[in-house]
């Protein structure tokens, strides 16, 4: 069972896991035994799914499957070198090429996936005498990166540009970067877009932002925040998109001026020492991109979902935290809490993510509901119905 780990080792690994399981902390993986949807099997059990980023229900669509059945017959299995060596393929090209349009930006870089892009592109971008200035509640990679490059690094207060200002007034740093989610990941909520454009043109800084739950969701065609908040495209020089959410597939892009791309096509550590993706997935992604740039329906449902489950959920008592978006994270205080009410809802047949620290600030620990385009009402009227049981016991004291 220990194989090989000596004595010292095998104790620290052990009482690790130990403590995780003591704070109800401990994460665990649920194979499943079906593709990914509104219903998956789980554990031989059929269960309505509440928890994935597949917005648009892009990540089992058919017309999708078959494109990559067919991209890998012609174009094969895996790319078998990094882009900069022989793993680039026109087929990389050419969804390059169509993102760009998409957003109506010069350029775009492709990466292996959401946390690669920002780790590498946050690492390129700033060193020694450089200054990094992120929202407290950016995603755990934005966070990573900033650790990982040689910058200073600091986190401003969740959407509190006074804060930010305060921060960078004075601040001697050469070159000064601030970086925010879009849609907050784990809050669902939007940075406050217009004043972080209008703060980092004041102070010289480059503004980037992470579009990972944004893109596809929100906007015209899908494009994102900027478009949402009625922004010109060049308002916000760099952003980051991943495939994996609302495209379905899997992958990611930084998006903005070539100037910029070409430099992070020469500096960026994550984009130059990796696989490039397949091109049979870079294909399908030309696809899914179609899809997500034609069908506003899919967007129009989603918004009727979310408006749907916010006012019955308040109805029965629930406070919900201030979210437009399909991402509904219903504040449980204690880890324990969010773990028994996602078990209750789990004997109810709904699948749906307690997310616990340090994934968010601890005594801050939710249940993370999502919706998706695939959801039908007879899913959401069950959902709510189960969620009406559970009301008494798990809607009203909120101890953390
Ligand atoms: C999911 C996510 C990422 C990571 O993207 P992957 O492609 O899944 O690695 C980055 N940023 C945010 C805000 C995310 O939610």
């Amino acid at each position: 069972m220990t194989q090989g780990l000596s004595p010292n080792w095998q104790g620290w690994l052990q009482d690790t896991l130990t403590a995780r399981r003591e704070q109800h902390l401990l994460r665990v993986k649920r194979p499943l035994q079906s593709p990914q949807g509104p219903l998956v099997q789980v554990e031989g059990r059929w269960l309505h799914n509440f928890c994935s980023n597949d917005y648009l229900g892009l990540a089992n669509e058919p017309a999708l499957a078959e494109t990559l059945a067919h991209a890998a017959r012609t174009l094969g299995v895996g790319a078998g070198a990094a882009g900069l060596v022989c793993g680039h393929h026109q087929a990389h090209e050419a969804l390059a090429e169509e993102l760009a349009d998409w957003l109506g930006v010069e350029s775009v870089l492709l990466f292996g996936n959401g946390y690669l892009a920002n780790v590498g592109v946050l690492q390129a971008l700033a060193g020694k005498g450089d200054a990094i200035f992120q929202d407290r509640l950016n995603h755990a990679s934005l966070l990573d990166g900033g650790l990982a490059s040689s910058a200073h690094h600091q986190r401003y207060v969740h959407g509190d540009v006074a804060d930010l200002q305060r921060r960078l007034r004075d601040n001697p740093a050469r070159r000064r970067l601030i970086v925010s989610d879009g849609v907050f990941s784990m809050d669902g909520d939007l940075a406050p877009l217009a004043e972080l454009v209008h703060c980092a043109q004041q102070h010289d800084a480059l503004l980037m932002l992470d579009e990972a739950h944004a893109f596809g969701v929100l906007g015209a065609q899908g494009r994102g925040s900027i478009d949402h908040l009625g922004l010109p495209a060049n308002a916000v020089p760099l952003r980051i998109g991943t495939l994996g959410k609302a495209f379905g597939v899997y992958g990611a892009f930084a998006a903005g001026p070539k100037l910029l791309m070409d430099v992070l096509q020469q500096t960026t550590r994550t984009a130059i020492y990796t696989t490039a993706l397949p091109a049979a997935l870079a294909e399908t992604t030309r696809h899914a991109l179609r899809i997500l740039r034609a069908d506003d329906w899919r967007r129009e449902r989603l918004q009727t979902l979310t408006a749907k489950l916010r006012s019955g959920l308040q109805a029965q008592g629930w406070t919900l935290m201030d979210s437009a978006t399909p991402i509904q994270p219903i504040h449980m205080g204690s880890s324990e809490r969010a773990l028994a009410l996602s078990a209750a809802l789990v004997e109810r047949g709904f699948w749906v993510g307690a997310i616990r620290p340090p994934t968010v600030p601890a005594g801050t620990a939710r249940l993370r509901l999502t919706l998706s385009a695939s959801h039908d009402d007879a899913a959401l009227a069950s959902l709510l119905l189960a969620m009406a049981e559970l009301a008494p016991e798990f809607a009203t004291e909120m101890t953390t």
